[in-house]
């Protein structure tokens, strides 16, 4: 069983110091906190208001300066590496502003995406159109918006670009070893380094321009080794696609990097591996460009959900010794349809961990504790039995992290909207 977790308290403790001048930046949505407020109380207040107010809807706090914050360590970490993000991850407007903003490219998988990519004034050449596979007219729309950069697995691929967009530059996506990743994506992605040399002579016949290679690790990637083989890879893909005369100068080392900052192995051990792996397989920096993919990574941590219960019910049931126990299911306001779909999906790997709206004496009792969504569905479950202090109709259940795969994927089932998100810059370094 879990134990129960304190009430976050620090949810930024890095956010310090000046403003960065944001230019894209739309600021009339955006609440700027003075130094010495964080987001976390910024969230204990609205709560408080709404509990004053007695307004119940579910709601988002998400700190663009967490994001800031996430993109000076990527650059620090990793200072030959150019990180695109994955538009996937989390694709409000202001999040993409904000990277925008501090001069990130994108990784779009759709003709929507890099619709929405290129509408924010962001050029072509800083998007890589990373998905493999492609449906004709956006590869039509990618050619028609000079979006070059594309990536490929396979050969019925290649026929498509041969006629539909003669100018890309291909990246050949190889799989990796993702087996302890939360997503293991090269189930359904990737060439083995064995079917390269057939696929590049492949590009060669049909004149295709073919300039890197690409890999994805897995999304909540667990292995630091990944990495390292997967470059090491990438590298023999090099060396087949020069010998047949291609000159290779993209390596793109994709996403899969927590933005939580109790996930293990850390950024930093990551980061670690990769630059000694980079040095060793491609130590040319004239002769390579090195881009990455990150997606949680910048937004897991910047955004919390908080959630209202909206029926509590007691349940009593007999244990094992035939004495009853107490034991409560709580309803909440936003579920697996919203924003945890994800956490449902790879729910096995991934454990929530809901905070509490108001502090609890420590010696208070707990009970196993159900927290369930809204809908009229039984798979709308979030928590079993996690250990809480017993709870009221209206109090406020907080789960932080919850910035990626969260809005993106959430639906309005049942006619439950998402929640809304207020935004807040929080003072970070420079
Ligand atoms: C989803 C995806 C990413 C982002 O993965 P994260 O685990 O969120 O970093 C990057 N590249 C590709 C090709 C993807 O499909």
């Amino acid at each position: 069983m879990e134990k129960l977790q304190s009430p976050a308290r620090d949810i930024h403790p890095d956010t310090r110091n000046g403003l960065h001048p944001v230019t894209l930046l739309n600021r009339n949505n955006l609440t700027l906190l003075d130094t010495g407020t964080s987001a976390e109380q910024f969230l204990q207040q609205k709560i408080s208001n709404n509990i004053a107010q007695g307004h119940q809807d579910a709601f988002y706090v998400a700190d663009l300066g967490d994001i800031k914050q996430k993109h000076w360590r990527f650059m620090k970490e990793l200072p030959r590496v150019k990180p695109f993000y994955a538009v996937k991850c989390n694709s409000t407007n202001e999040v993409l502003q904000m990277l925008a903003t501090l001069g990130t490219g994108f990784d779009c998988a759709s003709m929507g995406e890099i619709d929405m990519v290129l509408r924010m004034g962001v050029p072509a050449a800083d998007i890589v159109y990373a998905n493999p596979c492609k449906q004709v007219s956006h590869i039509k729309y990618a050619a028609a918006h000079g979006v070059c950069k594309m990536t490929f697995d396979c050969e019925a691929e290649l026929f498509k670009i041969a006629a539909f967009h003669p100018k890309a530059e291909m990246i050949l996506r190889i799989a990796t070893d993702d087996r302890d990743a939360w997503c293991a994506l090269s189930s359904k992605y990737g060439a083995l380094v064995e079917q390269c040399e057939d696929l590049l002579k492949t590009a060669k016949n049909l004149n295709i321009q073919v300039i890197g290679v690409s890999f994805h690790t897995g999304s909540g990637c667990k292995n630091t080794h990944s990495f390292c083989k997967a470059i090491e890879d990438a590298r023999k893909v090099f060396e087949i696609g020069k010998k047949l005369g291609y000159q290779m100068r993209l390596l793109d080392i994709g996403g899969g990097f927590s933005g939580n900052s109790e996930f293990r192995p850390t950024f930093e051990e990551f980061a670690d591996v990769i630059r000694q792996s980079l040095n060793q397989y491609f130590p040319n920096n004239k002769e390579v460009e090195i881009i990455s993919e990150p997606g949680r990574y910048y937004v897991e941590s910047a955004f919390t959900v908080a959630l209202n219960i909206i029926t509590k019910k007691e349940v009593y049931e007999k244990g094992a010794d035939g004495n009853s126990r107490r034991k409560f299911s709580y309803i909440l306001n936003d579920g697996v349809y919203g924003t945890f779909l994800d956490f449902y999906l790879v729910k096995e790997k991934q454990k929530l961990k809901p905070l509490l709206g108001k502090d609890f004496a420590t010696e208070q009792e707990l009970f196993p504790s159900n927290l369930w969504g809204p809908t009229c569905t039984n798979v709308d479950k979030l928590v079993n039995e996690f250990y809480l202090p017993e709870l009221e109709t209206g109090d406020w259940v907080i789960f932080p992290n919850m910035g990626a795969y969260s809005i993106s994927m959430s639906t309005t089932f049942n006619g439950f909207p998402q929640p809304k998100v207020y935004f807040v810059l929080s003072k970070g370094d420079e």
